[in-house]
């Protein structure tokens, strides 16, 4: 899960490169490195660390070249170092070779070339890539040959960017797995695991398709499926702005996106709910009443932050529409034998679009004939492609390792899916709709005025800056935002904190609290407040502190918790999208008073492309 580039042009390629690194370093961020064909040969630079250490060595040791590519790793196979950094070569620097991805079968193929005679000095799996291209092509197959043939051995996900000393014009790329996109300038071609990458140069993109190779000139770009017959492919011209991915005067990219918010969910749900309109637009999504008809099951499929996104749909279809909801966290799901068939509809739901077990959870279900809805923020992306229907949440670039504004994006889309299915099935009125509806229209507003009172959350996260430990309990819906509350203190401030239905509090976990636990409680859904309220009063009598979420007006909740943030009044179906902005507020200066890298916190990476 790493960000890739590549150069092929008129211009100098390692500043091309640094730059489209500079935008895909949210990708994985522990080593970085570029190779770059300097009209003779091959030239690297690499080393353990952020982008900024490949800029510091790239001073001190420029490159030059119009062909080159380029890498930020988040290592699966070998420690972060200087070694096992990508790019990697072959012995004799013929092949040059960066990789997204993880290949399964690389153990055999480096055997199998280490009887061979060739050398390895990293521990990827990578490596292997660049000596098996090399093999052929010193068999005497032309560069563009030995990568078909090498690519057809590997087996697992990858995205490949290769070079090769006897061809200083050409840029080859493979993908399978991983994303890639090729950028189509004027004498001059590109690619990238991302779009933001290449906005500083061109907006026509081709996006590749599982198991192509790309080969790229500076005038021209072939592709080919896996049997190298060439495939025609449409251009697609992106319409966003490289600024909706800068951070505008904002300390942080998370601090951003959590105030882009009322904005996104405004949009999200314009688009879908027409002030001037009778009903939902879903586009082309097909889940009208007669396919509705045909579906007796639903599973809710998604991994992190999307998974309880995704949880919050489960709940409203099962509460609104009354049908079953299974959900599943997709590295789960997709190993044990789910109950698919032509009667099942899987809903996965994915930022990135990327996520590798979240996108095989998809192709499990599509092989058994379920119909698979998409929720997904990057457009083009492999599970916007392969899902039969896609609800595209319209985002913008979350760039944040930790996802916000997607979060709640996401929870919109649940909202307005669980009332178009509603609709169509008759267990939703027009008159209820009527109600739904407008009290949605409401919801950016009140977001934006959470956002205004945001220094109750960074004085609360001052007073609790020296707590280890924290719970998050909630009941019902309230549960459910207790969970990404969880999520979001353990990704950025890296505390030890748990989600805990407040009810099953005292089945175990109650044994660890003491007064230096912290317990926020999500008080929201109004029918369960004198549970929690009970459970707050169990926590606090053990010394815990408590802090509660808690709609305005309710002031008993006030007498019970040390500290309440109080959000607007609204329906408690469509309150946890205004319950979690506290939680990724408080999580936010938490993070912020402990001095941790938040915007690409330790470990983390944005698109977890590996399984
Ligand atoms: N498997 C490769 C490695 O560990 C690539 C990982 C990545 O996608 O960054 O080096």
């Amino acid at each position: 899960m790493c960000g890739i580039v590549g150069y092929v042009g008129k211009n100098q390629a390692p500043s091309i490169l640094i730059d489209g690194l500079n935008k895909l370093e949210y990708r994985g961020y522990d080593s970085a490195g570029m190779a770059v064909h300097d009209g003779k040969n091959i030239n690297m630079l690499k080393t353990k660390g952020r982008l900024s250490n490949l800029i510091k060595l790239l001073i001190e040791h420029p490159l030059k070249g119009t062909l080159g590519i380029g890498h930020t790793r988040w290592a699966t196979h070998g420690a972060p170092s200087d070694i096992n950094s990508h790019p990697h070569m072959s012995e004799d620097h013929v092949i040059a070779v960066v990789h997204n991805g993880i290949i399964e079968n690389y153990m055999e193929i480096k055997e199998e070339l280490a009887e061979k005679g060739f050398h390895f000095v990293s521990e990827t799996d990578t490596e292997i890539i660049a000596h098996l291209i090399d093999s052929y092509y010193k068999e005497g197959l032309s560069f563009e040959k030995s990568v078909f043939k090498a690519v057809s051995r590997l087996e697992g996900a990858y995205a490949l960017g290769i070079i090769c000393r006897d061809c200083p014009d050409t840029l080859i790329a493979v993908r399978k797995g991983s994303p890639l996109v090729v950028g189509n300038g004027n004498g001059e071609n590109f690619i990238a695991s991302d779009i933001p990458a290449l906005l500083n140069y061109t907006r026509e993109v081709y996006f590749l398709e599982e198991d192509e190779i790309a080969v790229l000139t500076p005038d021209d770009i072939k592709i080919y499926d896996k049997n190298e017959n060439p495939v025609k492919r449409d251009i697609y011209h992106v319409t966003w702005d490289i600024e909706a991915a800068e951070k505008s005067g904002y300390a942080h990219f998370m601090l951003k996106e959590i105030h882009e918010q009322p904005k996104i969910v405004r949009e999200t749900i314009l688009k879908r709910v027409p002030e001037n309109g009778e009903g939902i637009v879903l586009d082309n999504i097909k889940l009208g009443k007669e396919e509705l008809d045909n579906i007796d099951r639903i599973y809710v499929v998604a991994c992190g932050t999307a998974y309880y996104a995704g949880l919050i749909g489960k709940h409203l279809i099962e509460k609104v529409c009354r049908i079953p909801v299974v959900s599943e966290v997709a590295s789960e799901f997709r190993y044990k034998d789910p109950i698919l068939d032509d009667r099942t509809l899987l809903i996965v739901v994915s930022q990135s679009g990327e996520t590798a077990d979240t996108l095989e959870a998809l192709r499990i279900a599509k092989r058994s004939g379920a119909r698979v809805l998409a929720v997904v923020n990057a457009v083009g992306s492999s599970i916007a492609r392969e899902a039969d229907d896609v609800f595209y949440i319209l985002a913008g670039p979350e760039i944040a390792v930790a996802s916000t504004k997607a979060y709640s994006a996401q929870v919109a889309a649940m909202y307005i899916l669980t009332c178009h299915i509603a609709v169509a099935i008759g267990k939703m009125s027009k008159d209820e709709f009527k109600a739904v509806k407008e009290e949605l229209y409401t919801i950016p507003g009140k977001i934006e005025y959470i956002l205004q009172k945001e220094s109750v959350e960074k004085r609360l996260a001052e007073k609790y800056k020296g707590v280890r430990n924290v719970f998050y309990i909630g009941r019902g819906l309230d549960y459910l935002v207790s969970q990404e509350g969880s999520l979001k203190l353990k990704e950025i401030a890296y505390l030890h904190s748990e989600a805990y239905a407040a009810g099953e509090l005292k089945h175990g976990p109650i044994a660890m609290i003491d007064e230096n636990t912290l317990v926020v409680a999500i008080a929201v859904q109004e029918e369960l407040i004198e549970k929690t309220i009970s459970n707050i009063k169990e926590v606090k009598a053990r010394g815990a502190k408590a802090m509660a979420i808690a709609m305005k007006g309710n002031t008993k909740i006030a007498d019970v918790a040390d500290d309440v943030i109080y959000i607007p009044r609204t329906m408690g179906l469509l309150a946890p999208v205004l319950a979690n902005i506290p939680n990724q507020l408080f999580a936010y200066y938490m993070a912020l008073n402990l001095g941790t890298d938040i915007d690409k916190p330790r470990n983390l990476a944005k698109s977890v492309t590996v399984e």
